[in-house]
Order: structure tokens, then sequence, then C-alpha cells
């Protein structure tokens, strides 16, 4: 039978998995959008009596993530109804429902153990056959599989979205040696046909190929706004809309992309090269004092152009 996607499974509920499963929604397509188990109730919870115990409480992060998607703007959502399309909830109680999905789409943090752990536990609750991916920005798609099954890793690839996905048209497809043809070549397809994505198809090699590039001249950009004493807003006036880009392509990108993620994407590219480029992969203290500080764009309310 013609393979089909009916339902997915996003998992992870943060700036690209919400976005993620807003696109989808948009092209009319459920999803159960999945995080992990908060082990803190919030002031408010405890107001209200709730317990960890209670599912409000253990599916917090992907129902704020519904919540916040219908107030973004640019809007995720191309109708604010399409919202029902997905469907919150966390991994833990909701693991065995990855059998009822056609596609899984992990879009948790950009960590190496934290992916592959999770793996592991998808491996075991899939259905045989089910399609698995990564949004991961640069992390090694075969070093994420390895140790699992050989059906999961003939089904398994990365799609790696951009950010915002209903507006980048943008979709790196990395397939490993060990990628069905078949997985790479529908992916491909539904991608372009049902998604609206211009698709690249990318090597398995740290960073891919657009973060690659891209990561090198943000950084480079900033190496050179510090050696010339200019500001955030002269580097953001000179690579933005003033030269026809509609944003910014350096600070105000940083503010969506989030910092903290920003900075373990350098990473993903620092640990494997050397000389002049293991410096400019390694960031200004700048940047990483901001992160500390969780001064990391949108998703805190403070970044380089947002005040909280
Ligand atoms: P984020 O920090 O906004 O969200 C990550 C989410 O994953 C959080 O909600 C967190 O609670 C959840 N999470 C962590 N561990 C989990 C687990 N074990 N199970 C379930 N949920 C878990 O991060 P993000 O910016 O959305 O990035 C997610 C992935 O997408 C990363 O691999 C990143 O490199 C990649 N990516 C990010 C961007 C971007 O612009 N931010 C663009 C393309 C790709």
């Amino acid at each position: 039978m013609a393979r089909q996607i009916r339902k997915v499974a996003v998992i992870g509920s943060g700036v690209m998995g919400s976005g993620i499963a807003a696109h989808l929604a948009n092209v009319g397509i459920p999803s159960l959008l999945l995080d992990i188990v908060p082990n803190q109730l919030t002031e408010e919870e405890q107001r209200k009596g709730l317990t960890l115990e209670d599912r409000a409480v253990r599916n917090r992060l992907a129902t704020l993530a519904l919540k916040k998607l219908q107030k973004q703007k640019p809007a995720p959502l191309s109708r604010k109804s399409h919202v029902h399309y997905i469907q919150p909830g966390n991994l833990e109680d909701d693991v065995e429902k990855l059998a009822e999905v056609d596609w899984i789409i992990e879009v948790v943090v950009e960590n190496l153990d934290v992916k592959k752990q999770l793996f592991e536990k998808v491996d075991q609750y899939r259905k045989q056959g089910t399609l698995v991916s990564s949004n991961t920005s640069g992390i090694s798609i075969e070093a994420m599989a390895k140790g699992r099954s050989e059906d999961f890793q003939a089904h398994f690839l990365g799609t790696h979205f951009f950010n915002p996905p209903r507006y980048l048209k943008l979709l790196e497809i990395i397939p490993t040696k060990k990628t069905k043809p078949e997985v790479t070549a529908f992916m491909k397809a539904f991608a372009e046909d049902v998604l609206g994505k211009g698709v690249v198809e990318g090597k398995d090699t740290p960073n891919f190929i657009a973060n690659r590039i891209g990561t090198y001249g943000l950084l480079v950009t900033v190496q050179k706004m510090l050696e010339g004493g200019y500001s955030v807003g002269e580097v953001d006036s000179v690579t933005g809309p003033l030269i026809g880009r509609p944003k910014s392509a350096t600070f105000r990108t940083l503010d969506v992309v989030g910092l903290d993620t920003f900075l373990h994407v350098a990473k993903n590219v620092h640990d494997v090269v050397d000389g002049e480029e293991k410096d400019v992969f390694d960031p200004p203290v700048f940047m990483k004092k901001m992160a500390e500080n969780g001064w990391i764009g949108s998703k805190s309310g403070q970044g380089f152009f947002l005040k909280q």
C-alpha cells in the first residue's frame, strides 16, 4: 500500500516543534505535540490547588506552546481554528500513542545524548515502517540512529525545517547510508507537494549545508563588528531592510532562533574543525554571558532587541 501521512507526532513543543505542528495543521494534518513533564508547580498552579499528578500540569509545556501559537506574529497558523488539529500531551503518559502515527519528528534540544535517549524510546513504541526524523540543526544523523533497530534506521533521516516553519520554504533532507531510498524519495515528494517546501538534499556532515554556511557567516560578521567597534544596531541596519532583506540576517535573527540553540549549533562545528575555523566557531564571550543570563531572545522575552 502506498505510504500516507495521516497523523504525526512532534516531540518537543519549543520554538520549532510548535511551529512545525502549526505548519502541519495549516495543510490539514493532525499531530500530537509532546513535551516533557514539568517537575515543579508554578505559583498559579499552586494557587489553583493542582498537583504534579494533574494532567493540566503534566501537559503544561505543550499546552502553553499551543496558546503562544495563537498569539505569535507573524502568525504560525494560517487560521486560528487550525489549532484544533494539534493535540498537546507529554511523552511520558502518551508514549503508546506513537504507534498511532505515520511520522515522528524529533524537535528537542540540540544535544546528542538527549536525542539518542529519546530515539531509544521511540524505537520501542513506533510501529514498524513508521517514518522518524530529526529537526537537528547539524548533529550527525547517523550518530543519532546508532544502536537502533534495522527497521528504525531504514526509516530514519534528517528533516531540517527553518524558522519560522510556515514562512521559510527551505527544508533540508539528510538521509544516511541506511535510509531506504524509498523513504528519502517519499519525504522529498511529500515535503514539496503537501508541505509546500523547497527541498535540498544535504550530506550528513556537521550542520549540513545551510547552517554550515550561515553560522560561519554570522559568527564572522560578529567578529568583524567587534574588531571594527560597530554596534548591534549598526550591523543589523547593514544586514537588514536597508539592503533588501525583510528582517536583519544577524541579531534580530538570533532573537528569533534562540541564542541557546545558536550556541549549540556553533558547537556542532567547533568540536570537529581545527585552526582558524575553530576560532570562528567559538562565539564571543558576550554571547555566552547573555545565554547564561537567560537573555536568549523571543522565547525568554529578553534578547538583543527584546526587553522584558
Ligand atoms: P527549544 O529550546 O525552543 O525547544 C525544545 C523543547 O524540547 C522544549 O520545549 C523542551 O522542554 C523539549 N524537550 C527537551 N527534552 C525533551 C525530551 N526528552 N522529550 C520531549 N521534549 C523535550 O528549541 P528549538 O529552537 O525548538 O530547537 C529544537 C531543535 O530544532 C534543535 O535540535 C534545534 O537545533 C533545531 N532547530 C532550531 C531552529 C531555531 O531557529 N530555533 C531552527 C532549525 C532547527
